[in-house]
């Protein structure tokens, strides 16, 4: 573990005030993982939801970091679930971190899209009906997608990030993080294979969520 990583606890102000809302850091704590060793802090935001930074190397107004935005999937990552690619996905951009000896996650917990995991597994029901996941949600009352990139831009405001590399096969994140006054080199693609379960899926991602693979 590098010492930089530890003497620069304390460095960012704990607490962010901008004019619409405020985030607060944790302090810096050593994580351990079967991917290598990162650095974990909480993030809290203006209604108390507890979201997560993970990385490696010293992160703080670094340029061009390479950074994976990633909303939480409880079936995937805890279940390991094969309805979806989020597991791969999260693992496939902690290995390249480690890799790269630096890079950073953010992990927004904003499950099932954004509608919860209640209705997430009321979407999964209806998609077990023949339903795509695009049709569930729409069929349940929901947009598509609800996710919201803004804390993820305010989290690299704070830490002093203004241009990344982001990890993703999402255009809509690359968008959402410009307004934000992210510059955004490139896109790091990340490969998943698909399998048996969620071949369907990533082909609705790609038709109809633009997703890019
Ligand atoms: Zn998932």
């Amino acid at each position: 573990m590098k010492a930089d990583n530890i003497t620069n606890i304390g460095s960012i102000p704990l607490k962010t005030q901008s004019t619409e809302t405020s985030i607060t850091f944790s302090e810096v704590a050593k994580m351990p993982t079967s991917h290598g060793d990162f650095h974990v802090r909480v993030v809290m935001d203006s209604v108390g939801t507890e979201h997560v930074i993970i990385y490696k190397g010293t992160i703080e107004n670094a340029e061009f970091l390479d950074v994976r935005v990633h909303s939480e999937c409880l079936t995937g990552e805890v279940f390991e679930s094969m309805r979806c690619d989020c597991d791969q996905q999260l693992s496939w951009a902690l290995d390249h971190i480690e890799a790269q000896g630096i890079g950073m996650v953010i992990y927004l917990r904003q499950e099932g899209r954004g509608i919860g995991l209640f209705n997430k597994i009321r979407a999964y029901a209806l998609q077990d009906t023949g339903l795509d996941t695009v049709e569930a949600n729409i069929k349940l009352g929901f947009p598509s997608d609800m996710r919201t990139y803004e804390l993820a831009g305010e989290i690299l405001n704070a830490l002093g990030i203004s241009s990344i590399n982001l990890i993703t096969n999402n255009p809509l994140k690359l968008d959402a993080l410009k307004k934000h006054g992210i510059k955004i080199r490139s896109r790091i693609p990340i490969l998943i294979e698909p399998n048996e379960h969620n071949k369907h899926y990533l082909n609705v991602k790609s038709n109809k969520m633009n997703h890019l693979f």
